[in-house]
């Protein structure tokens, strides 16, 4: 589903990603670890095109993000095919970055409404579920502002499944929550992941990690160090900066 190929990125002088060597299968969690700056951020950005990869190749379902390659030059994707291919993979903030004017349900229709042009009735069953299935239900016509942190990236989930995505990202889901908090929204993940969606995951949840990924990949200075199932990676890492890592957020 995913394939990373000697991926680079660099910002001006600076090299963010320096050979990245990845592979998500359909169905696979994987989650991604590594300390502050290593670059866990900027490489799922690249995946939706949020970021333009300076150097490699990157794949969703077989096809560059980005560009098409015709007769052996690649070109930029237009404009509309950029955000179809963005459509079909949902991801998920640190900040919860809903929209405070709109109630949970509305949130949830809006991009199937809006981008899809799907029709209203059709959305709102859907979207409706969605609440029910992020345990949300009560609180369908409830404003961001009058809900907790936990109850917004439950809403923010559900919005992105309304899209009926391939593939879900996810960037620190938790680490923005307080911690009586974490747990209902890794429950929801939990779910997600065990309904067979194909999920890339920057957390250091151990926990979740090692209950649901299939593969742990730990990053650190814009390189993949160490990856594996969580078994290998999280109990008995090979490398030392992994295993600094781990004693640490353990
Ligand atoms: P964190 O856990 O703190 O979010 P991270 O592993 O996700 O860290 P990134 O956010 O990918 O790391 O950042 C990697 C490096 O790239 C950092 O040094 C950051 O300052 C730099 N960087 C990220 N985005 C940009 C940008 N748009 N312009 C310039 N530098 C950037």
């Amino acid at each position: 589903m995913v394939l990373a190929e000697n991926v680079r990125k660099s910002f001006g002088q600076l090299e963010v990603l320096r050979g990245i060597n990845l592979q998500v299968h359909r169905g696979e969690v994987m989650t991604l670890l590594g300390p502050s700056g290593s670059g866990k951020t900027t490489f799922i950005r690249l995946i939706n095109h949020l970021e333009t990869i300076s150097a490699g190749r990157l794949t969703v379902d077989g096809q560059l993000v980005g560009y098409r390659e015709h007769e052996g030059r690649l070109h930029e994707l237009r404009e509309s095919e950029v955000a179809g291919m963005r459509a079909e993979i949902g991801m998920v903030f640190q900040r919860f970055n809903l929209f405070p004017h709109m109630t949970a349900l509305q949130n949830i229709m809006a991009a199937p409404i809006g981008v899809r042009r799907e029709p209203k009735s059709v959305v709102r069953e859907r979207a409706l579920s969605l609440l029910e299935r992020v345990g949300m239900s009560d609180k369908s016509g409830a404003y961001p502002g009058a809900l907790s942190g936990g109850q917004q990236q439950r809403v923010a989930i559900a919005r992105a499944l309304c899209m009926e995505p391939k593939l879900m990202l996810f960037d620190e889901p938790t680490s923005a929550l307080d911690p009586e908090l974490v747990g209902e929204v890794l429950d929801v993940m939990k779910d997600l992941a065990r309904s067979g969606m194909t999920m890339i995951v920057v957390t250091h949840e151990m926990g979740f990690a090692k209950e649901v990924a299939d593969s742990v990949v730990f990053m650190d200075n814009g390189v993949v160090v160490e990856a594996g199932p969580p078994g290998e990676v999280l109990v008995n890492p090979q490398h030392k900066r992994t295993q600094d890592f781990i004693s640490k957020v353990l």
